[in-house]
């Protein structure tokens, strides 16, 4: 794969097989056995790829530089990349990308959905099978290919008519990417932080969708879904906006905070009651053992709690949205 290098299935070739075992004696490849040893999303890379003079030697290459030579400087960005979870690679692209993903203001829950999705952590067909468990790597809706998670959010054919629909969508084909990520990446360089956003919550939006059709429900109206993505972001940002009091015991503990131990999150919670005292912010912010925020969220309660309850509330909605997100091993921090 284009960001890993590494491919999505266990090819049956045997640990010590090399490509030259891929190739046919005709010098392309060997097309029967690629399909038969590796998912269709893998096939197609390796089929895509011009085969080499088998007259030059093999050598050693060091992808991270142009020139393939091996350099302290990029192994020392690619050993960043491999210690932080947020970052895939530790490059400078990578690493804008989910700095934009973690700080846009948009839903922690969609945050979290766009950053599992790239990371192939949803249920797709193709993530199941890909994890071992029994069922068809084809798409439930087409029917016409792997249902890759790009594939479930962008590009199958039902979605066609909402593609061509939207008029960004000019600048955004299915092209020849195969992973979200570097679709992602792709259209981060070459759009305005606003747009990408909304592109985020509109693919969260198809999420949902898929998953009602294919549990045989009501799906949402999709030429709707642009306009109910901009209004969604919209009403998410001006109830941000709205200034409340904090309780009075709340202190800043930003000096002592200390990140959680490595493989656990830590989530910190608290609450503000309103002038009139007739409804109650919460606040949340989960973070991981780096530091980094990965989930983070508001919400405005019509309630008259005392403080205590407030608090309280906040952290029970706090452990709701660890778990939503799929954060079991998490510290509490008020
Ligand atoms: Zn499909």
């Amino acid at each position: 794969m284009p960001t890993s290098f590494r491919v999505m299935s266990r090819p049956k070739l045997g640990a010590h097989a090399t490509v030259k075992r891929l190739v046919s004696d005709t010098g392309g490849w060997n097309v029967e056995l690629v399909k038969e040893n590796f998912l269709d999303a893998d096939a197609d890379n390796i089929l895509s790829l011009p085969v080499g003079s088998t007259r030059v030697a093999d050598s050693l290459m060091w992808h991270y530089e142009q020139s393939g030579i091996f350099t302290v400087k990029s192994a020392y960005w690619l050993g960043c990349g491999l210690s932080n979870p947020s970052s895939s690679s530790g490059l400078n692209g990578d690493e804008s990308w989910w700095k934009f993903l973690w700080k846009a203001e948009m839903p922690a829950k969609v945050r979290v959905f766009i950053w599992r999705a790239c990371k192939n952590w949803i249920a797709t067909t193709e993530n199941l099978k890909w994890k071992s468990i029994n069922v068809s790597a084809r798409c439930p809706i087409c029917s016409k290919g792997c249902e890759t998670t790009l594939h479930a959010v962008w590009g199958c054919c039902y979605l066609e008519d909402f593609r061509n629909s939207w008029h960004v969508c000019r600048f955004v084909r299915r092209g020849n990417k195969v992973q979200l990520l570097d679709f992602l990446q792709d259209y981060y360089e070459i759009w305005d932080k606003e747009n990408m956003a909304l592109f985020c919550v509109i693919l969260w939006r198809i999420w949902f969708h898929r998953n009602q059709v294919v549990h045989g429900l009501k799906g949402v109206n999709l030429e709707e879904v642009v306009n109910w993505a901009a209004l969604y972001l919209s009403d998410f940002r001006e109830a941000n906006k709205r200034s409340l009091l904090p309780v009075a015991r709340h202190q800043s503990r930003v000096g002592n905070w200390q990140p959680p131990c490595l493989g656990r999150f830590k989530l910190n919670c608290d609450a503000t009651i309103n002038k009139l005292g007739r409804s109650v912010r919460v606040g949340i912010v989960v973070h991981d053992c780096y530091g980094y925020v990965v989930a983070s969220n508001t919400q405005r309660i019509q309630a008259t709690y005392n403080p205590q309850v407030a608090e309280a509330v906040a952290i029970y909605r706090g452990i709701m949205l660890a778990q939503e997100a799929g954060f079991w091993q998490v510290e509490i921090e008020i």
